[in-house]
């Protein structure tokens, strides 16, 4: 399902060129409007503005948690275990994650290191869970074919608008003008449409900051280990573009021009600080709590 078949994949340079003068012309046009501000545009940024406005721009009380920790101590794990001679097992390559993480001093370093036994051991379990599915899905990944982890791209190379990815995991490289690269983003939780808008940033980046597309973008949950995949198309790599700048559009009227940021209930109103206190959150939980719905 994730390898190459049929004709070889090659994008027209006209067709990537008219993409980037259209993401230049449009950052100029941004940069008239930032006031000095700058802006790091990731998927996060996107996601979390186009979800709900309002929540985005409240207050961040995150928290880590093992169930919030699982997800980038197992992804540092499997990056060791791409790398790694011999056959690791999940636990030697968890531990080894969560030293690392813990030497870097970030915030999750910083809450690495000050975690209790029960919390170390509910984190451990869950990590080691997410690994050992990896390892079950994925074969050892052969040198050749480049497999590369938590690898970042970004466009420009500098200004005051800088968007940035960081995908799980990329394998394949671009042959001349051939799209070969496949990049991955590994998921255990259930299939969301924002997840592929995610990877459709990924498509974006790496193309107008590496001038070739990917071939294919895969979202792949270690739960059920079934990929969703998506072909990298023209209108895909357009319709990005036009997602990306409507969300910096959106960004500068609301953090530099003072636009009302409007309310948009959905999944996120559950872990929102403001739903106490936001009467369209509160509707959206309790109908959809009501069991006769
Ligand atoms: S509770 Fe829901 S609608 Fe209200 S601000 Fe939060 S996410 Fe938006």
């Amino acid at each position: 399902m994730l390898r190459r078949s049929g004709e070889p994949l090659v994008f027209g340079e006209a067709f990537v060129n008219d993409l980037r003068d259209e993401a230049n012309e449009a950052f100029a046009h941004f940069t008239d409007r930032l006031n000095g501000n700058t802006m790091f545009i990731t998927k996060h940024t996107l996601g979390s503005l186009f979800d709900c406005e309002a929540h985005y721009l409240a207050p961040d009380e995150f928290e880590w948690t093992p169930a919030r920790a699982k997800g980038q101590v197992s992804h540092r794990a499997i990056q060791l275990l791409i790398n790694w001679r011999g056959e690791p097992v999940p636990s030697d390559l968890v531990d080894d994650a969560v030293a690392r993480l813990i030497n870097e001093e970030r915030g999750l370093g910083m809450w690495l290191e000050s975690i209790g036994p029960a919390d170390e051991a509910d984190l451990r379990a869950q990590a080691c869970d997410l690994v050992t599915k990896f390892m079950e899905c994925f074969p050892p990944l052969d040198p050749r074919s480049r497999p590369v982890t938590e690898s970042s791209t970004q466009w420009p190379v500098d200004g005051p608008i800088l968007l940035r990815g960081r995908s799980d995991l990329t394998i394949g490289r671009p042959v001349g003008r051939e799209s070969r690269k496949l990049i991955v983003d590994l998921k255990s939780g259930r299939v969301v449409a924002r997840h592929r808008e995610d990877l459709r940033f990924y498509a974006l980046v790496e193309t107008l900051s590496r001038q070739v597309p990917p071939r294919l973008l895969a979202s792949f949950y270690l739960d059920a280990a079934q990929a969703v995949t998506e072909d990298v198309t023209e209108g895909l790599l357009r319709s990005a573009l036009r997602r990306t700048l409507d969300g910096i559009n959106a960004l500068i009227e609301l953090q530099v021009e003072d636009r009302p940021a409007t309310k948009s209930p959905g999944a996120s109103c559950r872990w929102c600080p403001l739903a106490s206190t936001c009467a369209e959150g509160q509707a959206y939980l309790s109908a959809d709590d009501d069991p006769n719905r």
